[in-house]
């Protein structure tokens, strides 16, 4: 048996290879970036393909379609990202899969790198889609592993939910002996695929029940299991865990020299019976998930007048951040009214080192003309996106008013244009515009919206690690003007100090036009400059 050292990410990528992959897809996103870095170095190796898609969606509905033709494949992206991939996902669950095809998704509880901690077990229960969260790497290899077979199996698609600190750690992981690849086998049920609302009352109602047989299925899996006390420190008490809280709450017990039953739970649909066979006898229950309270939301309604349920919805566990050993100890402690272990304060003074934009960056540049073209140019708002750029929010720039999600920029700028506003602008970057920005565009191209679209084409997705980009350059050029733009006001600046007043003169000229201009700002990321020379 081959043993690895790996992230919980590279696990997954791992499985993915042993398991026969057909296809990787994927778009990058802080925690689940690794999953398809790793896959993609693999590729040639196991035989399977792997291209970064355009956008979650994109890569969702490419894994579909090779799950279609018979083969295993794989879509990475983090949670916001399944909000992109939201409708083929949601659909994926009424149609189903034919290859074994996995969704791993990884979510970021503590909002470590994202704009919220949403957590995609809901997503999974939404689309009736089985779902599995793994407590270590070894879980996340084995989990992985085990879905392709579960979704083809069942013809469904699976989620795979990750959370940062699975992620982006690393154990030793013991790998299974590779499947072979699946060979082309192609879907031939034209109603299960064409799915007219004729086709979709009947496959509805089959996604229902293979939900039902899922949860069947998630009462004697080996993921969900009561793991009772050997001394239970007060027998009308129990746990219930998923993923992560399982390491956590073990390592409390440890610490306090206390236990209790604990349930747990790594595989959703949540078993029924197993949680009533937990629940008997039960006063109280803590519920110790990292996330929202999914399960806790579902104990409540299912207890009914059984136990009372401590958890994020009374504050016990704290309503928000992320789950950590500290915090599991303090639960435990309170909830079973131990004394926590005496520590020691270690006062260590840690310099405080805000994100900033790498010194030389192109951004800096562009910011700082834009900045100087507004300043006798009000009333102005510059909407923004996410990248590195929206580090220009901060001082000393303070250069954008907002950055929602990825392309709200385009769409607001022209929102806030037919409500009124002056200068309306919209800022973002190469990657994010061919991500979910082209289209706004075309719908303000079409309508000549006064507004300005500064496109800062750096070459790459920085933020991310530095994937390629769909256009840059001339192509990026004939993209924006093949979307209808007036090539008199489709410009190109060079960010560069030196060029600041000629940048800030062109800026304005275009903000005092009164209809759609897009300046292009293309000056490549100093990062990939420097990787470049010393590769
Ligand atoms: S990585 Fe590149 S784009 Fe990002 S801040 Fe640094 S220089 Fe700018």
């Amino acid at each position: 048996m081959k043993k690895m050292l790996l992230l919980g990410d590279e696990a997954v990528g791992q499985a993915a290879a042993d398991a026969g992959l057909g296809g990787a897809f994927g778009y990058p996103g802080t925690p689940s970036t690794e999953i398809f870095e790793y896959l993609e170095k693999h590729a040639s190796e196991y035989g399977y393909s792997a291209i970064w898609s355009g956008n979650e969606k994109v890569a969702f509905e490419e894994a579909l379609g090779m799950s279609y033709v018979g083969k295993r494949a794989i879509v990475t992206m983090k949670h916001v990202g399944l909000n992109v991939a939201a409708d083929p996902f949601v659909c994926s669950g009424v149609i189903g899969a034919h290859g074994g095809l996995i969704a791993a998704v990884a979510d970021d509880p503590g909002m470590h790198s994202s704009q919220d901690e949403q957590d995609s077990r809901y997503y999974a229960s939404f689309a009736k889609v089985p779902c599995y969260e793994p407590a270590t790497q070894q879980q996340a290899y084995d989990m992985t592993r085990e879905a392709f077979k579960l979704s083809e199996d069942f013809e469904t698609p699976v989620l795979m939910r990750l959370v940062t600190r699975i992620a982006h750690s690393r154990a030793v992981v013991a790998c299974q002996p590779p499947d072979e690849n699946n060979g082309l086998g192609i879907a031939d049920d034209p109603d299960k695929w064409v799915i007219l609302p004729a086709h979709a009352r009947r496959l509805y109602p089959a996604a229902l029940n293979r939900y039902r047989r899922l949860g069947e299925y998630a009462e004697n899996c080996r993921w969900n299991k009561i793991q009772p006390a050997a001394n239970p420190a007060d027998k009308t008490k129990g746990i219930i865990v998923c993923g992560t809280g399982h390491n956590y709450i073990m390592e409390a017990f440890e610490i306090l020299g206390i236990a209790v039953d604990v349930l747990r739970l790594g595989f959703h649909p949540i078993p029924p019976k197993l949680l009533a066979k937990f629940l008997e006898g039960k006063s109280e229950v803590m519920l110790f998930e990292d996330g929202y309270p999914f399960v806790e939301e579902r104990i409540n309604g299912l207890a009914g007048a059984g136990p009372a349920v401590r958890g994020r919805l009374d504050g016990f566990i704290g309503e928000t951040g992320e789950l950590d050993p500290d915090r599991a100890i303090d639960c435990v402690a309170r909830f079973l009214n131990a004394a926590k272990p005496q520590t020691k304060q270690v006062s260590v003074t840690i310099p405080a080192r805000p994100p900033k934009l790498c010194p030389g960056c192109p951004h800096i540049d562009t910011f700082t003309a834009l900045n100087d073209a507004l300043e006798t140019r009000q009333p102005a708002r510059v909407f923004s996106d996410i990248g590195c750029y929206t580090l220009g929010a901060l001082p000393p720039l303070n250069a954008i008013n907002s950055c929602v999600e990825m392309g709200a920029s385009v769409g607001m700028a022209k929102g806030a244009a037919q409500g009124g506003l002056k200068y309306p602008v919209a800022v973002l970057g190469d990657g994010t515009f061919e991500h979910s920005g082209l289209t706004s565009l075309l719908g303000a191209a079409r309508e000549n919206t006064p507004m300005t679209l500064i496109i800062l084409d750096n070459g790459t997705t920085a933020m991310t690690g530095a994937q390629d980009s769909l256009a840059n350059g001339a192509k990026l050029h004939s993209v924006v003007a093949g979307l209808g733009v007036d090539p008199a006001h489709l410009k190109k600046i060079s960010p560069l100090p030196a060029k600041r007043g000629e940048n800030a003169a062109l800026i304005g000229a275009e903000l005092d036009y009164a209809g759609l201009s897009v300046i292009i700002a293309e000056r490549e990321c100093i990062q990939i400059i420097g990787k470049r020379r010393t590769a």
